[in-house]
């Protein structure tokens, strides 16, 4: 029996259960995937002893703890030490061991979109909590990194703290062949607000190159505000599911040394199919 779960606040919308209890039946493991509500750090240090104390296997964390659960870490993986962020947390003989699966999630994403791909100029958008993975993912496949954000001060920190990229001056004149919209514009609306912010992702993706790659790596509503953007723009766009699928497969191969199947076309298309569902009421 094996106990999985995800620290963060709120969590309520998450589709991680979903994933990792599809990942578990499809194994045949035995065991459960838990929500631990964190609105503080009180809470969240109260989910980090059931790991410590061995009666947890293994725990995500998400938003607003990535960077404290990296901080409570005993061990971390370089990649968690590189973004500046733990999502997935495993424990042995009392030591906690942090890792970032969201920048490997990403790459694999963008490699399965688009494969054998290389890229030159990359826009990155958002300086938030999932911008660092963003911009050290396009420094992976070999592109030259610019951030562009709502508070430009946050795009500039951004920069200073990786040592990589630049801030970008005008993001409507990228010429990027890929974007990776790290921010949460968009995200949830529905209406007039979605077309507005349907219309502000079409004047930066217009800058891009023809044959721009666009990864939002928002995915609420389907289709996104920036996948539906780039289709009009005839740009291919994937939207974050993508991402979300393989950084969980591989949280769930740390905690149990098994390749999860949840990136299987046939095991992710269902589950995800039910879980948009879900999410969206
Ligand atoms: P965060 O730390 O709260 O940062 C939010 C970012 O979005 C900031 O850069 C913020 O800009 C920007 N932003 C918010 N509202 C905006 C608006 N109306 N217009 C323009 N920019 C806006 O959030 P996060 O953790 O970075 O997550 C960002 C998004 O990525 C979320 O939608 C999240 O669901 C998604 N995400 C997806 C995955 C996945 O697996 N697919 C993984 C991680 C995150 P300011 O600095 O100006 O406030």
């Amino acid at each position: 029996m094996i106990r999985l779960g995800l620290v963060g606040h709120p969590i309520g919308k998450s589709l991680s259960p979903l994933l990792h209890r599809a990942a578990l039946a499809v194994r045949g493991l035995e065991g459960s995937y838990e929500l631990f509500d964190a609105p503080d750090d009180v809470a969240l240090a109260r989910a980090l002893d059931e790991l410590r104390a061995g009666r947890l296997q293994g725990l995500n964390a998400t938003v607003p703890h990535k960077q404290a659960a990296l901080a409570a870490c005993d061990r971390l993986s370089a990649l968690a030490l590189e973004v500046g962020a733990v999502n997935t947390l495993v424990v042995a003989n009392g030591e906690l061991f942090g890792w970032n699966t969201d920048l490997p999630g990403l790459l694999a994403a963008i490699r399965a979109a688009w494969p054998g791909r290389g890229f030159q100029r990359a826009l990155v958008v958002g300086a938030g909590g999932a911008a660092p993975a963003a911009v050290l993912a396009a420094r992976a496949l070999g592109a030259e990194v610019r951030v562009w954000n709502r508070t430009h001060a946050r795009a500039d920190a951004l920069v200073a703290r990786l040592g990589t990229g630049q801030v970008a001056a005008h993001p409507e004149h990228s010429d990027a062949d890929l974007v990776l919209q790290a921010s949460s514009h968009g995200m949830d609306l529905v209406g007039a607000a979605f077309e507005a912010a349907t219309m502000e992702a079409r004047a930066i993706i217009e800058g891009t190159t023809a044959h721009a790659a666009v990864v939002d790596l928002v995915y609420r509503p389907s289709p996104t505000a920036w996948v539906t953007a780039a289709a009009a723009l005839g740009r291919t766009a994937v939207d974050g599911l993508g991402m979300l699928v393989h950084q969980a497969a591989l949280a769930f191969e740390l905690w149990t040394g098994e390749r999860s199947e949840l990136a299987r076309d046939d095991v992710a298309d269902p589950v995800l199919t039910r879980a948009m569902g879900l999410a969206l009421g």
